[in-house]
């Protein structure tokens, strides 16, 4: 692929280089002074189902309070976090930023609960995962080009969006599935953008529960990446606030594996010194990993979350209420496709021809998934909006 030289951040031999990418898979011009993986970040920026983020439920929904991460803040966090260890480690800033603003565009509204769902009313026709759909989304659902469908994005940026895959998906997916085939990596940046994501959801996550009440400080202490930076600002700061506190912590933590993060990746790229990402790819483990040390701590944080705010009975309690409105708008619209809006009700029209009932089942299930939360709240309580 040629690029203007420009813009290329000089980046090591083991990242992402615009002059071996896989490429697009529609051929275009390169442009005039942007670099390709800057391109699929800005097309990802312009992109709707980007907009749509701001009112798609992390684990709040959006209407529980202003100060509540959202799926597109989350992913704000998680594309800082990424470029920051990015360029710690001498991998492609633009590439692993493209990659993290787009890792959620395939969510269903209200978060986990809702993607359940929606894999429920998509059993009989190969069910429905979110990872899958962010590829989708950025493959075919976004319409804003004459020549091609989609945002037509590079191969590594695509690599990057699919995380997980079946082997039953990846076989249906051409290059991007071969990985999961073959048991390869996929590039450093992909990998990095898949731990920015824990690092992110996993800190942030601790910060809403406490803003909600459903943590506690005390509680929380029994998890000992928590407890050493309680300890820690405790010992420097005798009369600080709770709100301070809670974020002097949290700011602790995510510094503390972020640190660990970098100095665990140096040490492993320098012990393998992969020359390529090809020969990154063909590394048996991910070379984007934290310490065994902390790899526990984050395990353990996560587990905590687990069991104490995601099955939280005010959380699971909307929860039910998501699930609710999701299959509710799935059975109106499989059994009438011709009630949702014209573009997706000719959709749902020329994929049944195609592929019958799974055709059209998946146009509907691509429609229910693109909503936000309040316009999903809006439909199903309003039949004929
Ligand atoms: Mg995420």
């Amino acid at each position: 692929m040629d690029s203007s030289s420009a813009n290329l951040q000089a980046v090591a031999p083991y990242a992402a280089h615009e002059s071996v990418s896989r490429g697009r898979r529609y051929t275009e011009q390169s442009h005039f002074y942007r670099g390709e993986y800057q391109r699929d970040r800005d097309r990802i920026i312009h992109s709707a189902a980007f907009r749509r983020l701001v009112y798609k439920t992390q684990v709040f929904v959006n209407h529980e309070g202003d100060h509540y991460r959202t799926r597109l803040t989350h992913s704000l966090e998680v594309a800082q976090i990424a470029r920051t260890v990015a360029v710690c480690l001498g991998l492609n800033e633009q590439l692993v930023e493209a990659i993290c603003l787009a890792h959620d565009l395939g969510h269903t509204p209200f978060g986990h609960a809702g993607q359940e769902a929606l894999n429920d009313c998509m059993e009989p026709w190969g069910g429905f995962e979110h990872n899958l759909q962010s590829l989708r989304v950025v493959d075919e659902l976004e319409h804003k080009y004459a020549d091609f469908p989609g945002l037509n994005l590079t191969f590594e940026t695509r690599e990057g969006i699919l995380k997980h895959c079946s082997k039953r998906n990846a076989r249906l997916l051409g290059a991007v599935g071969e990985r999961f085939l073959n048991r390869q990596q996929a590039g450093l940046e992909a990998q990095l953008a898949n731990l920015a994501d824990e690092i992110a959801y996993n800190n942030h996550d601790v910060d809403d529960g406490l803003r909600a009440g459903l943590l506690t400080i005390e509680e929380l202490c029994a998890v000992e990446l928590f407890r050493e930076q309680y300890e820690a600002v405790r010992r420097n700061h005798k009369m600080i606030d709770r709100r301070a506190l809670i974020h002097e912590i949290v700011r602790g933590m995510i510094n503390c594996v972020v640190t660990d993060l970098v100095d665990t990746c140096r040490e492993k790229l320098e012990k393998e010194n992969p020359l390529t990402i090809d020969a990154v790819r063909a590394v048996p483990q991910p070379l984007i990993q934290f310490s065994t040390r902390v790899s526990g701590q984050h395990r353990e944080l996560k587990r905590y979350l687990n069991q104490s705010l995601y099955q939280h009975e005010s959380v699971q309690r909307m929860s039910a209420q998501a699930s609710e409105v999701v299959t509710g708008l799935f059975e109106r619209f499989i059994s009438n496709p011709d009630t949702m809006p014209e573009e997706h009700a000719s959709r749902a029209g020329l994929w049944q021809q195609e592929s019958g009932d799974a055709g059209q089942a998946r146009a509907v299930a691509d429609y229910v998934a693109g909503m936000t939360d309040r316009y999903a709240f809006a439909v199903f309580e309003k039949p004929d909006k």
